[in-house]
């Protein structure tokens, strides 16, 4: 059993949360909107009066916010309040910078850090099956495997502190670029007069195979569990793929590298969050690509 605190109750780290307690740990918790913790206490979760409370008696620290300027606001009084050597994972997709800065504060003071993005949404938050990108020393890494375990179904060691988050951002390009390829794609071949099935029939067993295609569908029919069967009800939500191709766009420009497509994914998902479709799965982007061709 292991004393954990919990900062940030919402989507993903309610259910988070709530494994690691049916698992039979002990968890405090803290959020600063009260549904969420509500909704965390009926899940066996001691909610605390401010993370500080939740940190002072943990042996672990997890945060899942939204975004680095939290993450970096909500650590002082945290790593304050903890005892000596605590070991604090963050768990919030954010950029890799504001990770490494994270970890060097809980380091400087005399605590140690790691980032531990997740991918597999808020389906794989509750079922217990996400994937963790692990930035981390060894030592810290294997110290956390085990919660880390609990709330997911596969932990990737992926170099030191940031290398996570790097992971992320990277996967997520991927992603991205490749779900506006699918979908742009489909609907040259609805202007040719190929039918969606026909083009799946042969995209998903031969060289166009992707993940976008064959888990995510942006057409109905092909794949009947895809988002495009449900009018794009997320899924990954638009704002999400927005947010982390953002973050890659950041990292693209820090770094210099020459992503062309990378670039174009982030401004495509921009507008597409700006105008409509933050709430939709990010699969909806087809709806744009039929819109700006002059299609149905
Ligand atoms: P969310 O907005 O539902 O949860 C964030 C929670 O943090 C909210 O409940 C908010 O009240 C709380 N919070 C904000 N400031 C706080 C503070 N100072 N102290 C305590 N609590 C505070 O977001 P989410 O969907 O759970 O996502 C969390 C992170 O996981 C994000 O970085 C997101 O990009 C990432 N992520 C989300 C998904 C997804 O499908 N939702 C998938 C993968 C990764």
């Amino acid at each position: 059993m292991t004393k954990v605190a919990f900062i940030g109750l919402g989507h993903m780290g309610g259910p988070m949360a709530a494994n690691l307690v049916k698992a039979g740990h002990e968890v405090t918790g803290f959020d600063v909107a009260p549904p969420a913790l509500e909704a965390a206490k009926a899940n066996g979760v001691s909610i605390a009066a401010s993370g500080a409370d939740a940190a002072k008696s943990a042996e672990v620290v997890i945060t899942m916010l939204v975004s680095g300027a939290q993450v970096l606001d909500v650590y002082p009084a945290l790593l304050e309040a903890a005892s000596p050597d605590t070991l604090f994972i963050d768990s919030s997709t954010i950029d890799v910078d504001s990770a490494r800065k994270a970890r060097e504060l809980a380091v400087n003071a005399g605590h140690r850090g790691m980032d531990a993005p997740v991918s597999g949404g808020v389906m794989g938050a509750e079922a217990g099956s996400l994937t963790f990108m692990v930035g981390a020393d060894a030592s810290d890494f294997e110290q956390a495997r085990p919660l880390l375990e609990v709330m997911g179904k596969k932990v990737v060691h992926c170099g030191d502190s940031g290398a996570g988050q790097a992971a992320k951002i990277c996967n997520n390009m991927i992603l991205g670029i490749s779900m506006i390829a699918v979908s742009e794609a489909f609907v040259l071949g609805e202007k040719l007069g190929l039918s969606n099935q026909a083009l799946f029939d042969v995209s998903s067993t031969a060289s166009g195979q992707c993940w976008a295609l064959t888990t995510n569908c942006p057409v109905p029919g092909p794949v009947p569990g895809s988002p495009a069967n449900r009018d794009y009800q997320p899924g990954f939500a638009g704002s999400l793929m927005a947010k982390d191709l953002g973050l890659a766009l950041e990292a693209l420009q820090s770094t210099g590298t020459d992503a062309k497509l990378g670039t174009m994914a982030a401004d495509i998902y921009r507008h597409f969050a700006d105008e409509g479709g933050a709430g939709l799965d990010f699969s909806g982007i087809i709806k744009t690509i039929r819109e700006n061709s002059g299609a149905k």
